[in-house]
């Protein structure tokens, strides 16, 4: 261990979430990997022979030699990012949140959960106060923070903007996402080739549920959810990283389209302002050209941190329809759950 770092653990290594975390985690100037779980399949390995290893920059060489820990709370660090099935991280956080580890997690097991705060830090940072009415925080010093579902995340950084300028009345969402959404293996290749699934269980309700709780306000301990309607259709197409979506809004406040893009241009929040290892320069991106963004050439911008956006036209229905893209493993998962860290750290929770 480098004694300038923080040692973190990851629950749920092996997976495709997983492997994003260690990635990303290799360099991290804050903190190190010193601990690794996943099922016990994959318990008392090396993690390189764990796990099968899905990206294109080698096994990061310290996590490599690392063992295979079992996933419970027993000699685990302090901090825990945690990448499970939602069914497996409904029995597992609560442990380790119990058992004093603030687990930061990419999970929908909590999300809901009306004392555990949904977080993207340039949308919602001061909805970490929730934590002080957190049972596990006041018995153990421990909690959970989450972030959004993979498809939640990039719309919500592009109506942040509009939320704060103008205020939101309707949302439409259509989403087209990649299939490393699904987790490895994920969806059959023959399910998927040549084709576009016209439904991810549980995606279009998390959506917009999250979208709302994202945007909604701190009121007596809790988040009370934003008003606006809004409504999401979830489809899976044949694309490796990178979420597609369609959005159409109507505002409060009746804006112009240069006005809108200058909202997105400008947007920047408490991620810039303390400059956070893995804030992104520009949380959201406007691309002029009339057939971007696309996912093969954009998904990544800001290093997979930043959401772009593109295409704002008239909406015949609504009023304004734009399309925006987010990398779903970074920004939508582990990208999110670093940031979130990064903010707990700077805002004194993780001392
Ligand atoms: P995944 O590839 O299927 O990985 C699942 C991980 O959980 C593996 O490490 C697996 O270990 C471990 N695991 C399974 N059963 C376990 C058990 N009983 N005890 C401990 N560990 C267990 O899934 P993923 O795509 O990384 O997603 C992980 C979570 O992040 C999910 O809740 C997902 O909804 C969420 N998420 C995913 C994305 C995305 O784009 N992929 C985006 C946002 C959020 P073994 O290898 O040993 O089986």
């Amino acid at each position: 261990m480098q004694p300038n770092k923080v040692p973190v653990g990851v629950l749920g290594a092996t997976g495709i979430v997983g492997q994003r975390f260690l990635q990303m985690l290799e360099r991290h100037p804050w903190f190190e990997v010193a601990w690794l779980a996943a099922s016990e399949r994959s318990e008392g390995r090396a993690y390189a022979e764990a796990v099968r290893w899905r990206l294109k920059t080698p096994i990061p060489s310290r996590a490599a030699a690392l063992p295979v820990s079992s996933a419970n709370p027993d000699g685990a660090p302090k901090i825990i990012f945690a990448a499970l099935d939602a069914s497996i991280a409904a029995e597992l956080e609560p442990r380790f949140a119990a058992a004093g580890h603030a687990v930061i997690s990419n999970s929908s097991a909590l999300r809901m959960q009306r004392d555990v705060p949904l977080v993207i830090p340039e949308v919602n940072a001061e909805h970490l106060k929730v934590l002080e009415c957190q049972s596990w925080r006041r018995q153990s010093g421990g909690f959970v923070v989450t972030n959004p579902n993979c498809s939640a995340i990039g719309l919500v950084l592009a109506l942040a903007p509009l939320e704060q300028h103008f205020g939101l009345e309707k949302v439409m969402a259509v989403t087209m996402q990649a299939v490393s959404g699904a987790g490895y293996p994920g969806v059959a290749s023959l399910d998927i080739l040549g084709n576009v699934i016209p439904y991810i269980a549980k995606e279009e309700e998390k959506m917009e549920e999250e979208t709302r709780k994202l945007l909604g306000q701190v009121r007596d301990g809790h988040i009370e959810l934003a008003g606006f309607a809004m409504s999401a259709q979830c489809n899976r197409v044949a694309v490796e990283d990178g979420h597609t979506e369609s959005v159409s809004v109507k505002l409060k406040k009746k804006a112009g389209g240069e006005e809108i893009i200058e909202a997105w241009q400008q947007f920047r929040a408490v991620p810039q302002e303390l400059r956070l290892p893995s804030a992104p320069e520009r949380p959201v991106e406007y691309l002029p050209s009339s057939d971007r963004p696309q996912p093969r050439f954009d998904v990544d911008r800001g290093a997979g941190m930043t959401a772009c956006v593109g295409r704002l036209r008239p909406c015949g229905v609504l009023e304004w329809k734009f399309t925006v893209i987010s990398h779903n493993t970074i920004r939508g998962a582990a990208g999110a759950a670093l940031l979130n860290a990064e903010l707990l750290k700077a805002q004194g929770y993780l001392d």
